[in-house]
């Protein structure tokens, strides 16, 4: 913990600036956040929330590296890539080298109404680097249930948007969105590509709002929805303030958290962008990777390491985690998927 002087200069550029101060600096480095998903927008969030001081950052993914992630995702290079690093385990390391001083915890999961708890819990800011309404849903759940406050952050081609909930204050994102979009309306990095730019300025967006909640400023939180579009060169603000009163809202005027409560949605998506399709099973007994290795043996080609152990069979690649979830790649067929899973890994 950065308590004398010294562990202060690091941050004298930032303490300058008026509104934070040394004062807010040391509520930074007192302070938690959760930094869900470690691709593109969290790459950004962590990197900007560990180098800014904030004391205990807890990042959370699902997923490991691939070579085209690194156009955007700017915690990792080549390197992270060639080791089959989990996200999470790759930034870990990325960032303890860049602040030595903040406590960096590592979780290599898919964030379910399992384990969300667990997660959230003791964090003073939740920011949204996810890639699905899923998964931001079950994080409004809990932002609202608990009390804490959260940024919403999306992005797809050259266009994002962010919006920040302040439990009690602010409308909620079910208020913004009372259902999710039914699959296949939306666009995704799959069908509208994505460019890093834009990444970038969304990320900025979350990590300046959180680090206004961090300081104890969350007076000047942004009430609006933000939305950017850096082709066309546009930037909206969008006013909120009479949607919490109309929109009559399930979540933060009702107290209604089916997706916390695993009453809604269901963790096995066809990932974006990648031919592939993740198994998960929430509550899952710990899986052995070397029994597995063992057993895999003649089947097709095995590597492991200790975070993942990978088989290459009939065209189709299978990543496996501790946790008994698996992405298979070679497919976008849920079905097929899981009849892969039950013949080489069993149900
Ligand atoms: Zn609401």
């Amino acid at each position: 913990m950065a308590d004398t002087r010294k562990d202060l200069d690091r941050y004298a550029r930032q303490m300058r600036y008026g509104p934070i101060g040394e004062e807010g600096q040391r509520k930074l480095l007192a302070s938690r956040a959760l930094v869900c998903g470690c691709g593109a927008l969290g790459s950004v969030l962590a990197n900007t929330l560990a180098r800014s001081g904030v004391g205990h950052l807890r990042i959370v993914d699902r997923d490991f590296l691939e070579l085209n992630n690194l156009q955007r995702q700017v915690l990792y290079d080549e390197q992270d890539v060639a080791d089959n690093l989990p996200k999470v385990v790759a930034a870990q390391r990325k960032l303890q080298r860049i602040n030595s001083q903040v406590e960096v915890e590592a979780v290599v999961a898919d964030v379910d109404h399992a384990n969300i708890g667990r997660l959230v819990d003791g964090v003073d800011v939740i920011v949204d680097g996810t890639d699905n309404f899923e998964t931001r849903y079950l994080l409004n759940d809990a932002a609202i249930k608990f009390s804490i406050p959260w940024v919403y952050g999306g992005c797809i081609g050259a266009e994002g948007q962010s919006m920040t909930i302040v439990p009690g204050q602010t409308p909620c994102f079910r208020c913004l969105m009372p259902e999710p979009p039914p699959p296949g309306v939306t666009p995704t990095c799959d069908t509208a590509g994505i460019v890093s730019p834009i990444v970038n300025v969304i990320a900025s967006l979350e990590a300046m709002e959180a680090l206004k909640i961090l300081t104890g400023h969350v007076e000047a939180v942004n009430r609006d929805l933000t939305i950017v579009e850096l082709w066309d060169n546009r930037l909206r603000q969008v006013k909120l303030d009479s949607l919490r009163e109309s929109a009559a809202c399930l979540t933060c005027q009702g107290h209604e958290f089916p997706w916390l409560e695993g009453k809604r949605g269901s963790h096995t998506a066809v990932l974006c962008g990648r031919n592939a399709v993740q198994l998960s099973f929430p509550g899952h007994e710990p899986l052995s990777l070397e029994s597995l290795e063992e057993k895999l043996g003649g089947v097709g080609q095995v590597s492991r390491n200790r975070y993942l152990l990978r088989l290459a069979v009939d065209g189709y690649q299978m990543t496996v985690f501790p946790d008994g979830r698996a992405i298979i790649a070679g497919t976008d067929d849920i079905a097929e998927a899981r009849t892969l899973y039950a013949r080489y890994i069993g149900s």
